[in-house]
């Protein structure tokens, strides 16, 4: 069978490419071997403005409408909602983090992301205030990839299988069993920083999370929390906080260790919370970069394999406008992205 595209991998990034190929009529087969992957395990989180210099997202204006806009037409496309908007209470640790938090207002390129500062709030402990982000949100991963494999399936355009690389042949024209892509896109998340051998020499620099689902004994104040790690409300008792930070251990193991900081590190800040019970406990590993970009393009000897992946903690952000960048590419020539391009990275080939 010739077909367009093979994407391997049904992560966000693999099922958003999928959605915006297809979007575009092009004949797409996307492969996953339907194993617990990072999408699925995320929080979904978008927030422009991170990190103790309350730093804007690179091109945060330019992603976040395309995302909430992509977000928007799926849940037209499948009357379902999947990406839920919430104001982020941030916690200011200290007199330095407060400084630079109020410098950020007299920025006016950051107005769009920051509300104002709360001096206090009744449920949360804090001596230096809160920032209230405007702009923040959670997408449901898992109801949204649910959906997109659910319509790949419709089509005929999806498979169950674990793509063994040495099936892949190059020639006389590029095939994977029955099928012959024009070219193959790899999505496959963490995974290829040790098993792709086309492009495991790219930095990828993976780092495991946790993330505990909860329900508490009381009804949970309503913002997104966010203290270092998170806390979002799922509904009034219902909740997820996280997420932990391991770049050692590189499994999908629960541990005690992450259950024990998650928790008393939202005891700290929300005393009044009680938890009744934990739900779930998930552990997944983000397909994050050591220079913190994804890594979009094609692959420089073997020039209709083209990788999608790199997205690190921001996949929900990012995705869809890079999505929409990569097509514009593969179909319509034009450039990708200078900083996310792997272009950066050819001498390590
Ligand atoms: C704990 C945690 C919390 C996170 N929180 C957030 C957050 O709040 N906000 C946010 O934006 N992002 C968050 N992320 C990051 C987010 O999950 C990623 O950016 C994004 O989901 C990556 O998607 P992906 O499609 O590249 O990878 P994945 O979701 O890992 O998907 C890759 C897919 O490829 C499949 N695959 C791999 N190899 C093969 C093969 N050989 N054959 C067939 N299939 C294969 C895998 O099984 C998997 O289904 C978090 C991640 C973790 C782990």
């Amino acid at each position: 069978m010739e077909i367009d595209f093979l994407i391997i991998g049904q992560g966000l990034a693999g099922s958003l490419l999928a959605w915006e190929l297809i979007q575009r009529q092009k004949n797409v087969i996307i492969v996953d071997n339907n194993q617990p992957n990072a999408s699925l395990v995320a929080a979904g989180l978008i927030n422009p403005v991170t990190g103790m210099r309350f730093v804007k997202s690179a091109n945060a204006d330019q992603l976040l409408p395309v995302a909430i806009d992509c977000y928007q037409k799926l849940a037209d496309f499948f009357n379902q909602t999947f990406y839920i908007k919430k104001t982020m209470l941030r916690l200011l640790r200290n007199n330095k983090e407060a400084t630079a938090c109020s410098k950020r207002f007299k920025d006016r390129d950051y107005r769009p992301y920051l509300d104002k500062i709360i001096p206090s709030h009744p449920d949360i402990n804090t001596t230096f205030g809160l920032l209230r982000q405007k702009q923040t949100g959670y997408l449901l991963t898992i109801p949204l990839l649910t959906a997109l494999k659910d319509y790949f399936i419709s089509l005929g355009a999806y498979i169950n299988a674990e793509i063994n690389y040495d099936e892949i042949k190059l020639t006389p024209t590029l095939r994977w069993n029955s099928i012959q892509p024009k070219q193959i896109i790899f999505c496959e998340g963490h995974h290829a920083a040790t098993a792709n051998p086309w492009f495991s020499a790219l930095p990828f620099q993976p780092v495991k999370g946790e993330i505990i689902t909860a329900t508490a004994t009381a009804k949970v104040q309503q913002n997104i929390l966010n203290y270092g790690h998170w806390f979002i409300p799922l509904n009034n008792s219902q909740f997820r906080t996280g997420a932990s930070f391991d770049r050692d251990s590189l499994n999908t193991a629960i541990t005690s260790e992450a259950r024990d900081i998650l928790l008393n590190s939202l005891k700290q800040i929300y005393p009044a919370l009680t938890v009744e019970k934990i739900n779930k406990q998930q552990a997944g590993i983000r397909p994050t970069t050591l220079d913190k970009m994804p890594f979009v393009g094609r692959h420089p000897k073997y020039s209709n394999f083209i990788i999608f992946n790199g997205f690190g903690a921001k996949g929900s952000l990012q995705i869809p406008w890079h999505s929409q960048n990569l097509a514009n590419h593969l179909l319509n020539k034009k450039p990708l992205a200078q900083a996310s391009s792997i272009l950066r990275y050819y001498h390590l080939f």
